[in-house]
This record gives C-alpha cells, structure tokens and sequence, in this order.
C-alpha cells in the first residue's frame, strides 16, 4: 500500500486564545492511503503540548514503510508497527489509524459507524468552543454560536468570572468550561469551581496542571460537578491511575493515536464507570468525521474543530440542529468540498 501526505494550514474564523496560547492558523497533514485502487483519507492535527508540529508529523510519516503491507484490513499489525516506530508522534500515528479504517469502510462498503454496530440516532449534540477574549468579543462569538445548544467555555485566566457573566447575560444555554491546566493551586481552582457551579456549569474539564494528580484528587472531594481529563489522559496507558482524580476522560483521535486505541479507551473507561468525552484539536471534517463515529458510545462530544475554521477542503459529519449527524457513506463518510468524491 502506498502513503502519501501534505500540509494545509486551517485558518481560524477568530483568533483562538486558550490558557497557555493563543494563535490565527493551525498546521494540518492530510494522509491519503491508496491500495487496490481505493484511497483511505487520514488527518494529523498535531499539537505542541504533546511535543509535535508539521513538520515532526512529515518526518514521522516519511520514515514510515508501508509498503511492506500487503492488506489493509490488517489493521493490528499495522498500527502496531506505526506505533513502534518512535515513540509519541501520535497524531502522525493517528492519521495512519484513521486512513486504515476508512479505506477498510471503503472497501466495504460500509460506513463505520455501522460497521462497528453502532446506531447513529445516538449521536450526541456538539458543544461549539469560545475562546478567551474581551467581553465584546464574546458576546459576538455567543451569538454566532446559535446553531448549537451547549457551549465549552475556556477558562483558567483571571477575567473568567467577568467571561461567564457576559455568557449568561445574553444565554442560559448549557455551559461547560475548559481550565487548560490554567488554575495555579487548588484553592485556587476550588473557588472558581464553586462560583462556576453557581453558574449552571455541566462540568469542568482539567482544572490543574497534569503534573498535580494529587490536587485534582483532592479538588474533587471539594466540588460537585464532574471533572474531566483533558491533559492527563493521552492513551489506554494514563487511564488507570487517573481513577480517583477525575469523573471521566476526554478521548481525542490526535492523542490516542487514532480509532483503534480509542474505541479500548471507551470500553476500559465505561469499565471504571467513568464518563466520556469525545474532543478534538483544530481539525478538518476528516479527524472530525472519524471521532464522531464514535459518538454513539460517548456522553459528551465537543467535535466542533472543523466548524472553527473557514478553509476546511472537506465535509463529512454535519451538525444539524446542534446535533451530529452522520451519513450513510462508506468509511468515515467524507468527500471534498464541492461534491466531487475523495476517492
Ligand atoms: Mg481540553
């Protein structure tokens, strides 16, 4: 089989601002893996908290010899392969995993939702993602985001209370907020919890840094909404010790190294009885349209990546009515923009 990849930059609608960064335009690697005359399409969104960037991702893909299988539907064998590699670089691993899987669909037929028995009618409404910014600005970003019925709030900066104060003054839509590790002690994530309780918040997502597991076990005794891992949780390898700190897991395709890991990821979570998420980096409709196969066995889902950007070639999963709907093509369902197919 043979892999080929390229760089698109994604240009965001709004400058995005999260704790530790802020930025206009995000790197992406589309994968298309092509074997018996059938493509499979894979996307890298590779993020440099987790130590990657394009060019990390190109490098990881180029050493990469693919060729030396035969047939695809040998997934097993060929992720694990991919992820002994090098270690990290997973969401290069990821663009491998996703391209696999939808040629696989392809080949069939079939989309993968239903390829995995799952029902689509489960899927869940997205939260859409507003930024840190001035309060103008957020007003603005709430009322563009209309269309959806939950929205994820970053937090974790001084200011957040003036934030939710502007949401709430024009919504009273369902908020959940996102800290980024940005809260410093658990004191001090303690008391914002609590106010952001007062608020209607559903729940809060990595309020303290990964490194304070001992914090976040302690911070949970102290507060009444879930927390949820963002940052602590990578692969089916973090999920153990985080048992007694968090309430559930967000899963993302670009930090687990793809479907594969993912779908152990849910089956181990809903094991520990702990809630899950399904999230994204800054994607296209392909990382997009992958994760949100697997929406139906999820509790939250924040995919809302591909609708952040104003340049994405590709469509696949829509958000209809705030909820995601998916399709009845083979693989993950997606095409290029404009009707013609993606192979
Ligand atoms: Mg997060």
């Amino acid at each position: 089989m043979n892999l080929t990849y390229r760089q698109i930059d994604l240009r965001l609608a709004h400058t995005f601002t999260i704790a530790r960064s802020s930025r206009d335009i995000e790197p992406s690697i589309i994968v298309e893996l092509t074997h018996d005359g059938i493509t499979g399409l894979g996307e890298a969104a590779p993020s440099e908290r987790y130590g990657e960037s394009a060019q990390t991702v190109q490098r990881f893909l180029s050493r990469l010899d693919l060729g030396r299988f035969e047939d695809p539907f040998r997934i097993e064998e060929i992720t694990s392969y991919v992820d002994l590699a090098e270690p990290g670089n997973t969401s290069a691993k990821a663009a491998v995993d996703i391209a696999l899987h939808d040629w696989v669909g392809k080949k069939l037929r079939v989309p993968l939702w239903k390829h995995w028995g799952l029902n689509r009618e489960r899927t869940l409404p997205t939260s859409f993602t507003i930024g840190i910014a001035s309060p103008e600005v957020i007003e603005k970003k709430v009322r563009e985001a209309e269309p959806y019925s939950i929205l994820k709030v970053k937090v974790g900066v001084p200011g957040d209370r003036q934030t939710i104060a502007a949401i709430r003054g024009i919504t009273d839509k369902k908020i959940r907020v996102d800290a980024n590790e940005g809260w410093k002690s658990k004191e001090e994530a303690r008391d914002a919890i609590l106010w952001l309780e007062e608020q209607g918040v559903e729940f809060v997502e990595q309020p303290l840094p990964a490194t304070d597991l001992d914090g976040t076990k302690w911070l949970r005794e102290q507060v009444h909404i879930p927390i949820i891992a963002d940052e602590n949780i990578g692969r089916l390898a973090d999920l153990p010790r985080l048992r007694d700190a968090f309430d559930g897991i967000n899963i993302k395709l670009m930090k687990s190294t793809g479907l594969r890991e993912a779908m152990g990821m849910i089956r181990a979570a809903k094991g520990m009885n702990m809630k899950i998420m399904l999230g994204c980096m800054i994607e296209t409709s392909i990382g997009i349209s992958a994760a949100a196969q697997l929406s139906p066995l999820a509790d939250y889902a924040d995919l809302d990546g591909n609708i952040l950007i104003t340049n994405d070639p590709f469509e696949g999963v829509k958000v209809v009515g705030g909820k995601l709907v998916l399709n009845e093509h083979p693989g993950l369902g997606v095409e290029l923009k404009g009707g013609s197919s993606a192979r």
